[in-house]
């Protein structure tokens, strides 16, 4: 399996730094499936190429499984397309051979990185699942000219049809780190196999790889489910991710919302009722969903009664800020059992979010489509159903008050939806009634005669 690229841009054996991979070198890493060596053809000022071969060794290969390649003929572990073709393999090559300048890592032209410079990929042999139509749907949209040749498989048995292996070139201008990132996520696509067990983690990586450019790709569906090879639950957390991804922590900082209620600490403060009404509860166990940078687990860790902690977020920035607030990489064994976070959704069935006693959702309804809080109502209040649920959100009525405000604007641009007080309880009650609840609600923060307090909290208890 060979990938060549090849640059134009002068001189191009800067190639070699943005790679960095020395030209004059034939550099050899050794890995799982096999070897793979980085080399250049040609090197000179005007035209620069590198090759990355992949030479995959099937008894290597085989030992590595846990599945076989076909349970029904088993020298198909051994003598099968993988050796020859563009797959996982060459996606995992790209990552820990050329990992740098994919990660957008060169001490030596940091300039170059983020630059459009002219790139030709070439791929010996592509295999493209579902037509030479899909390739040009992938690659397309993200500005390649794509040229691609396959031949008929035997000129004897033309009933047979074409060779779904493709030669391919591509021709873009673009940081290389870039179409480095393009190849690591399309071929497994194009391929429509993966070589392991596709686990949770793929998902960060997907998202990471297509992070600039996944979310707006017209085949995001199709790239998402063929990465992740059509396990459901994974394919809706990536695609509800790179949509959500707006909703980081550096980006709620930035916001208004963080601005116009800072005087009134009123963000502190919800946390401290929300504490203050599960410790009444004797609540021993307790889940924050939407736990965003994780400011409300920083305080649940300081009371003794809460002997079980988690943190629980759709944006994996999160979860990661939120790790670091708590040093739960440093943390000990006991700290670790008592605290842990996870990246998730909270409008899809999961099982890690059973078996706590109550649930805090603070400032997070707002942030979904009102649409979807029909499936955050079954998922929290059906699947998991905790004794206790703690639900904050802005009372809208009182923006009026805030100063700098805009008339009909929202707190926050990724709030859908900002409630009065009359809409939160009726939305609260009905949910209450639905799944056998009650609910109690408090103001938040000063409360003015007319528009009541900024910030209004539910706690829900499941009746006995
Ligand atoms: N509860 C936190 C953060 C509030 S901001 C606090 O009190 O500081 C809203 C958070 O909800 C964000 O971190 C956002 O990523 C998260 N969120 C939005 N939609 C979500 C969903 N469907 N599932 C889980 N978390 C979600």
């Amino acid at each position: 399996m060979l990938l060549t690229i090849r640059t134009t841009y002068e001189p191009a054996t800067d190639l070699g730094y943005l790679l960095g991979k020395h030209p004059e070198r034939f550099q050899t890493k050794s890995l799982a499936f096999g070897d793979a060596h980085v080399f250049y053809p040609e090197a000179n000022e005007k035209a620069c190429t590198a090759a990355l071969l992949l030479e995959i060794n099937s008894i290597k290969l085989q030992k590595n499984r846990n599945q076989q390649f076909s349970e029904s003929f088993r020298l198909a572990n051994y003598v099968n397309d993988r050796p020859y073709v563009a797959s996982s393999f060459l996606s995992t090559a790209i990552a820990k051979v050329l990992g740098s300048a994919l990660n957008g890592n060169c001490k030596d032209r940091p300039n170059l990185v983020d630059q459009a410079i002219p790139l030709e990929i070439n791929l010996t042999s592509l295999p493209v699942r579902g037509g030479k139509e899909i390739l040009h749907r992938l690659f397309e949209p993200l500005g390649y000219e794509v040229k691609a040749e396959n031949s008929i498989l035997d000129e004897s048995f033309p009933e047979w049809g074409e060779s779904p292996y493709y030669q391919v070139q591509l021709k873009i201008n673009s940081p290389l780190r870039l179409v480095l990132s393009h190849l690591y996520v399309l071929i497994p696509a194009l391929d429509n196999k993966k070589h392991y067990f596709v686990s949770e983690a793929e998902i960060q990586k997907l998202i990471e790889k297509g992070e600039e450019w996944l979310k707006d790709h017209p085949e995001k569906d199709m790239i998402t489910k063929r990465y992740l090879r059509y396990r459901g639950s994974f394919v809706r957390s990536a695609l509800d991710q790179l949509v959500n991804e707006e909703v980081s922590p550096q980006k709620i900082t930035e916001n208004q919302e963080e601005i116009l209620e800072k005087p009134m600490n009123l963000h502190a403060l919800r946390h401290q009722r929300v504490i203050e009404e599960l410790k009444q509860l004797e609540v021993k166990s307790i889940i924050d969903l939407g736990c965003g940078s994780g400011k409300l687990l920083k305080q649940l860790v300081k009371e003794r009664q809460f002997q079980k902690i988690t943190g629980m977020d759709i944006s994996y920035k999160s979860v990661e800020v939120a790790h670091k607030r708590l040093y739960l990489r440093d943390a000990g064994p006991k700290m670790k059992e008592r605290v842990s976070l996870f990246h998730g959704s909270l409008t899809y069935c999961d099982q890690r979010l059973k078996g706590y006693d109550a649930a805090a959702l603070v400032e997070v309804i707002e942030h979904l489509d009102e649409a979807r809080l029909e499936a955050l109502e079954k998922v929290v209040f059906q699947y998991a159903q905790p004794k206790v649920v703690a639900v904050t959100t802005p009372n809208r009525a009182y923006n009026v008050l805030f100063e700098g405000l805009p008339e009909g604007q929202l707190r926050h641009n990724d709030h859908r939806f900002e409630w009065t007080r009359a809409e939160f309880e009726e939305w609260a009650n009905n949910v209450a009634n639905n799944h056998g609840y009650t609910t109690q609600f408090f103001p938040l923060g000063p409360v003015d005669d007319n528009h009541g307090a900024p910030s209004q909290m539910v706690v829900f208890k499941l009746a006995e």
